[in-house]
């Protein structure tokens, strides 16, 4: 049953965003900067540039939404073009990397921060714009947090320029009123009150070692008490995870007994296609009931009506920064008060429609017991203090900043952690010189071009010497995207069987180097089945397919001749080294690696990698995860003499490269 124009009017009026309209732009026009604060589901992020728009701050550029999360970009921007009764990209569209919906008519973007802040690069003052909304601020994204500092000062020079002023709105779920105040030179903060219903919290009695069979046991007991359309949010950590809880669940609910409410089953992640992000959004049918299984971008960024229930498993998968070691670390850990919190209120969100399941009870199965959640952390730290920032420090001195050090940041990274960058940033031969007199290289300006980690960039740049930038560019856009391997739980040994004619003894980035072969060699109508028959993502190869278009564009543009290698994979692996090099890890006597960079790591082969059994001397890596242990996921065979070859100052102290 679509949404009627009728239909949408009337949800738009119920949110609370709604009776404070006039309130609202009455400020925004008094005001350079404002602050907005408001419950998640308030209607900020889908109605604020609506009335912008309607109130005229359009007319002398584009309104500007950045969003920390590509697929709340994109899911927003759909809702709003669906609310203005326009087409996607007219009116109202998105850029995201790798994606750009928008069009001369735009005048309502929504953008993801890191886009926002490459455009920067390209023009300082962000001339285009008439309003900058930096949405979700609370999440203090990396990006954001930068974005920040770059929009004051933009604001700044075009009011003494006399240019067009820029409005900038920070909208946010939560407290730190203060800070963001003051940081914007005392902006005023407007509040918004949400419609939230009551909602129990209860925590294990016991610690849970298993917090997935403890979210699936949770899941179905609530299932057989509960009537039909009291759904249900599940809050996992990542892609595979959430693929496997779907595929478990599906399962497990074809042996219900027929009194049981029919399960829809829905996962939600960052790198769904949106087409499928949209669909978590439906109208639960009557006599089902809704599951959905998410990262924490349902926690605020993203709100599905109709949840009565969450589980939580107190995790998060979250970059952490690791002292100085320049490596950011993908691990799973427990998730702050702040978000806890968070996630509970989405059991209390307005459903849509009738008023008739009001009266239920709404649950926060809490998978932590009480003394567990004593222990979290009272707030999450913002990313810029846990990251590694040669990205970030790359970015601030092509946007001209002369010392990134000083540079206006909310909360200053930590000074070891900005060294860290210089020195890796040194090492890729991106900047020279020291302290205030550190500049850009050649080479550094031209990876920062790129809309890539700089490790990446590097090995772009480096393909050039090495005549093998066709190779590259497929390896680098597999690398981007989420892992191009599909296996589903109950099928790991099938789909491993069926793959092993892919493996390369030479590693990962080469076992995905021949699957892309082979998937972009296929006719267009026989793709879909080959990646089902082969157990390989036919969507995140498709999208890889469009960021190595995009790459090459980028890499004409760089100059850099589009040569192949042919089968001779060495140089791949050669050039993956010149710049992935402090991720390279040594074999130990009793079989785990022990990674060369800054700070050691033991690991071991991930279960799905190529190398797994394999015992080569030494490997770089280009993911490295922590659950229980410390595992290489994707991992490629070098020779040691390449890493001194490389960065001979770095590994001339590493006994090991030295052999
Ligand atoms: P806030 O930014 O204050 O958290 P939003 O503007 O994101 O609030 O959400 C307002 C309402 O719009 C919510 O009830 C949400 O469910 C709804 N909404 C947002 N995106 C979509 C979508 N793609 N389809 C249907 N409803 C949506
Ligand atoms: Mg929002």
């Amino acid at each position: 049953n679509p949404e009627t124009p009728a239909d949408i009017l009337k949800q738009r009026e119920s949110l609370a965003i709604f009776s404070v309209k006039e309130k609202l732009l009455a400020k925004i026009h008094a005001h350079n900067s404002c602050i907005i604060i408001g419950e998640t589901a308030s209607g900020k992020t889908t109605q604020l540039p609506q009335f912008l728009h309607e109130g005229g701050f359009s007319r002398q550029g584009t309104i500007v939404v950045t969003q920390p999360r590509r697929v709340a970009a994109v899911s927003v921007a759909t809702r709003v073009a669906q609310e203005v009764g326009t087409e996607l990209g007219q009116l109202v569209g998105y850029t995201v990397r790798f994606q750009d919906v928008t069009s001369p008519a735009t005048k309502i973007k929504y953008m993801t921060d890191g886009m926002l802040l490459r455009e920067a690069l390209g023009d300082h003052l962000l001339k285009r714009y008439s309003v900058i909304v930096l949405d979700e601020a609370h999440e203090r994204t990396i990006h954001t947090d930068v974005l920040f500092g770059v929009v004051k000062k933009a604001q700044r020079v075009r009011l003494k320029r006399q240019l067009p002023p820029l409005k900038v709105i920070v909208m946010s779920a939560t407290m730190n009123v203060d800070k963001f105040s003051n940081y914007f030179n005392k902006a005023p903060v407007l509040y918004l009150e949400g419609r939230q219903y009551h909602v129990e919290v209860l925590h294990s009695m016991e610690p849970q070692t298993d917090y997935l069979f403890a979210a699936l046991v949770t899941v179905f007991q609530i299932h057989k008490r509960e009537p039909p359309k009291s759904d249900i949010l599940v809050f996992l950590t990542g892609q595979e995870e959430i693929e496997a809880m779907v595929h478990t669940i599906n399962d497990i609910a074809k042996g219900m007994p027929a009194t049981c409410p029919r399960l829809i089953v829905h996962p939600l992640y960052a790198s769904l296609p949106s087409q499928q992000q949209l669909r978590v959004f439906q109208p639960t049918p009557d006599g089902c009931r809704k599951v959905i299984v998410s990262t924490n971008i349902a926690e605020t960024s993203i709100t599905i009506r109709g949840v009565k229930f969450v589980v939580d498993t107190g995790m998060v998968k979250a970059k952490t920064f690791s002292a100085i070691s320049g490596l950011d670390l993908l691990k799973v850990q427990r998730i702050s008060k702040a978000q806890a919190w968070q996630r509970t209120g989405r059991a209390g969100r307005q459903s849509a429609g009738s008023t008739v399941h009001y009266s239920l009870i709404r649950i926060s199965y809490r998978l932590y017991t009480q003394q567990e959640y004593r222990n979290f952390l009272d707030d999450t730290i913002p990313e810029i203090q846990r990251c590694n920032l040669a990205s970030i420090v790359l970015q601030l001195l092509a946007l001209g900043v002369k010392n990134p050090a000083s540079f206006d940041f909310m909360d200053k990274p930590s000074g070891e952690s900005m060294k860290c960058a210089f020195t890796e940033l040194q090492l890729l031969q991106a900047v020279e010189g020291a302290g205030e007199a550190v500049c850009l290289t050649d080479l550094g300006r031209q990876m920062a071009s790129f809309p890539l980690d700089p490790k990446l960039a590097k090995v772009i740049m480096a393909s050039k010497d090495l005549g093998c930038a066709e190779e590259i560019l497929s390896v680098v856009a597999l690398l981007s995207v989420d892992s191009i391997l599909f296996t589903p739980q109950q099928k790991i040994e099938d789909a491993q069987a069926i793959r092993r004619k892919f493996v390369s003894s030479e590693g990962d980035h080469i076992t995905y180097l021949n699957i892309f072969r082979a998937f972009r060699g296929l006719p267009e109508h026989d793709k879909h089945k080959w990646c089902y028959e082969n157990y390989v993502h036919y969507r995140n190869l498709n999208t890889a397919c469009n960021i190595r278009q995009q790459l090459r564009d980028l890499c004409l543009r760089a100059n850099i001749p589009l040569k192949s290698c042919g089968q001779d994979m060495t140089s791949v692996r050669k050039c993956l080294t010149k710049g992935l090099f402090l991720n390279a890890a040594e074999l130990q006597r009793e079989g785990t690696y022990i990674t060369l960079g800054p700070v050691k790591h033991k690991a071991t082969f991930h279960p799905s990698s190529s190398l797994f059994g394999c015992k080569p001397a030494y490997v770089l890596y280009s993911e490295i995860v922590q659950t229980t242990r410390c595992f290489l996921r994707t991992a490629f065979v070098i020779e040691p003499e390449w890493l001194y070859e490389t960065a001979p100052n770095y590994f001339r102290q590493s006994k090991g490269a030295n052999r």
